[in-house]
Parts: structure tokens; C-alpha cells; sequence
């Protein structure tokens, strides 16, 4: 049965269609980097401007001196692909003429990831062609973590969704750029700078939010919006005065960290993982915000997580979610 759905993926890519396949982050709308009308119709569908860059996506390190050039950094990426591909990793190289301008924005750049799930491994073994696949939503709207929220917010636009269930991490990519002496995180992940400074020995310039936004393209202030309002608090404290303020008129989701010892208020009251684990955390974000934003509230309350590791890259979407409402 997944090898027909497999079958019917490729052909679609083959014809020149978009497919959305699911990944370890998030739902990928996939297009052969060989089809001009199949990157455009990722644009068109998404909304996403033409100025940001995709995202390649390859079966194995063996395919990357293809589509990138790799001369005098290939010891340092294959020690890094070794430790981290297949998985959450994007690496950014100089691009190869052969990679189209579309995909790359016009960058003499290209960002390029080796996907772990099982599903979008087989469709490029068996297409042997690069999939482009920027995550499976509306432009600037909460990331998709299963096959409904796509369902939901693309459904009728794309021929083909194929289901792979949740997906394992839950948040984008870990994006470093390994073309300066020093490699730079460009957007926090599931993959830290000092497990990646670890792997290569070597210093890494940990993600700044200030740079990224100005000089990166498509990392914007402002992403991975809900339309309901989203506020964002830093302690469960805060969490719990503002649920007991007698003032409040709104009705309001609490989201914590971890599961609080009482709730009060128990069916508007939830929570991103059972101990405070930021795996965890980062696995349920979307999908947590995801049905919120559908359940009628006028304002989510969220804790963010604590500010290490993969805690940093749950802020970091939380942020930018949180951007929309708070000028
Ligand atoms: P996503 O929307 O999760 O597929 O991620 C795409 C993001 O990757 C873009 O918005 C850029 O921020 C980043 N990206 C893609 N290609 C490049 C590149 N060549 N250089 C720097 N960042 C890139
Ligand atoms: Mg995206």
C-alpha cells in the first residue's frame, strides 16, 4: 500500500505536480528541482515570496558535490553529515550552476538537508532528482506537523498528501552556514551549535536573532503565525496570575512548559510536554498551537521553554509567532 502511494508520488514529481510528503520536522510541499512549473507552483500555492530560498533535499551525502561545491570543505561536511544525516541539519554551500535560480532566490548559495523520514527517503530513491520542500502551509502561518493540518490549510491545492503520521521533531531545521572559516547558525533547530562545534572540533557562531532577521533571507521577524492572538510569558507563575485575574473577559488557553501540579481551570489549561523535556516540547508546539488556533479562543497565554538547547529553537518559533500581536 506506501508503495503505491511511493509510486504515485514520483509520477506526480515526474509530470511536473507538487507532492506534500511528510518529514522528521515538518510536512514538505515537494517539487523536482528539474521542474520549472513544480517550483513555481510551490510559490503560487504557499504565497511565499519568490525572494526565499528552498530548501534541497537529498537521499545522501553523495549527491551533494553535484548540486554544490564542497572543494576544501569536504572533510569538514562529511564528518558533519556523518554525525547528523540522514536528520533535522541543513548545511548551506556555494551552489552549482546546475541548481535553478528559483529555488535559490537568485543566491549564489544553497541550502541543502538529507530528510530521515522513511517516506520522503524512499520517493528520492526512487526519482533519484533533488526535492525541493519548504514546509506544507500557507506562507507565514503555523508549520504543519501531521497530514490534517495540511488537509486543512492546503488541502484543496495539492494533488497529493501523503500521510506519514506526526512528525518526530516538530520544528524546521537547524540551517548552518558552512562557507565562512567559522561556521554560523543561520536558524536554530533540534541540532545545537555546541553539538555541531562537538562533531567538528572546531568553533561555531551560535544563531543571533538580529543578524538573521536582517541578513538572512526568508528569516523573518514575523512567521509561524496563529490567527488567534498569541502572548507569550516567561514564568508558569505568570501563567497562573494571569487564569486566577478576575479582570480577564477573553477566553483564554493557558499553554505551560511542562504539566502544572493543579489546574484549575482544567479544559482551557495545556501543556508542550509532561516534564519540561524541550524535545518533547518542540515535538507538540505546532501541533499544539495548531489545534488551539481552531478551538475558538480569543488569546493563547504560552510559557516559553527554557533557553537551552532545542529550547532555544521553540523560542525562536515562538518569537516570531508571537510577532504579529504585539506592536
Ligand atoms: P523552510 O521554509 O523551512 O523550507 O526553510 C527555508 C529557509 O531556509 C529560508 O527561508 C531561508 O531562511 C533558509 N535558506 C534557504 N536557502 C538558503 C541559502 N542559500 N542561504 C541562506 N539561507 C537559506
Ligand atoms: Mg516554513
Amino acid at each position: 500500500m506506501v508503495i503505491d502511494v511511493i509510486s504515485l508520488a514520483v509520477k506526480l514529481l515526474r509530470l511536473g505536480e507538487v507532492v506534500v510528503l511528510p518529514t522528521e520536522t515538518v510536512y514538505g510541499l515537494a517539487a523536482s528541482i528539474k521542474s520549472g512549473p513544480a517550483l513555481r507552483k510551490v510559490f503560487q500555492i504557499k504565497g511565499r515570496p519568490l525572494l526565499d530560498p528552498l530548501i534541497v533535499h537529498v537521499l545522501d551525502y553523495g549527491w551533494v558535490p553535484k548540486w554544490a561545491h564542497v572543494d576544501g570543505l569536504e572533510e569538514r561536511v562529511k564528518t558533519l553529515v556523518d554525525a547528523f544525516w540522514p536528520g533535522p541539519l541543513t548545511i548551506v554551500l556555494q551552489k552549482k550552476l546546475a541548481i535553478p535560480a528559483i529555488v535559490t532566490a537568485g543566491l549564489d548559495s544553497v541550502a541543502i538537508r538529507c530528510p530521515a523520514h522513511e517516506i520522503f527517503r524512499k520517493v528520492l530513491k526512487a526519482i533519484k532528482i533533488p526535492l525541493a520542500a519548504p514546509s506544507a502551509n500557507p506562507f507565514g502561518c503555523l508549520s504543519p506537523t501531521t497530514a490534517q493540518h495540511v488537509k486543512d490549510s492546503l488541502g484543496e491545492r495539492v494533488p497529493l498528501i501523503v500521510d506519514g503520521g506526526q512528525c518526530n521533531i516538530g520544528i524546521e531545521s537547524t540551517i548552518l552556514d558552512m562557507r565562512a572559516s567559522v561556521p554560523r547558525i543561520l536558524r536554530p533547530g533540534a541540532i545545537s551549535a555546541s553539538d555541531i562545534a562537538q562533531v567538528i572540533d572546531a568553533a561555531v557562531l551560535d544563531y543571533s536573532p538580529v543578524i538573521s532577521s536582517s541578513a538572512v533571507p526568508g528569516q523573518l521577524k514575523q512567521h509561524y503565525s496563529p490567527n488567534t492572538r498569541l502572548v507569550l510569558v516567561d514564568a508558569e507563575k505568570q501563567l497562573a496570575l494571569l487564569m486566577n485575574d478576575p479582570s480577564r473577559e477573553e477566553r483564554a488557553a493557558f499553554v505551560y512548559l511542562k504539566r502544572p501540579a493543579e489546574c484549575p481551570y482544567e479544559n482551557d489549561v495545556f501543556w508542550l510536554s509532561d516534564d519540561g523535556n524541550n524535545r518533547v516540547a518542540a515535538r507538540s508546539l505546532f501541533s499544539i498551537l495548531q489545534t488551539l488556533d481552531r478551538a475558538g479562543y480569543d488569546v493563547i497565554y504560552c510559557q516559553k521553554a527554557s533557553p537551552q538547547g532545542v529550547g532555544i529553537a521553540v523560542n525562536d518559533r515562538l518569537t516570531r509567532a508571537a510577532a504579529k500581536f504585539s506592536s
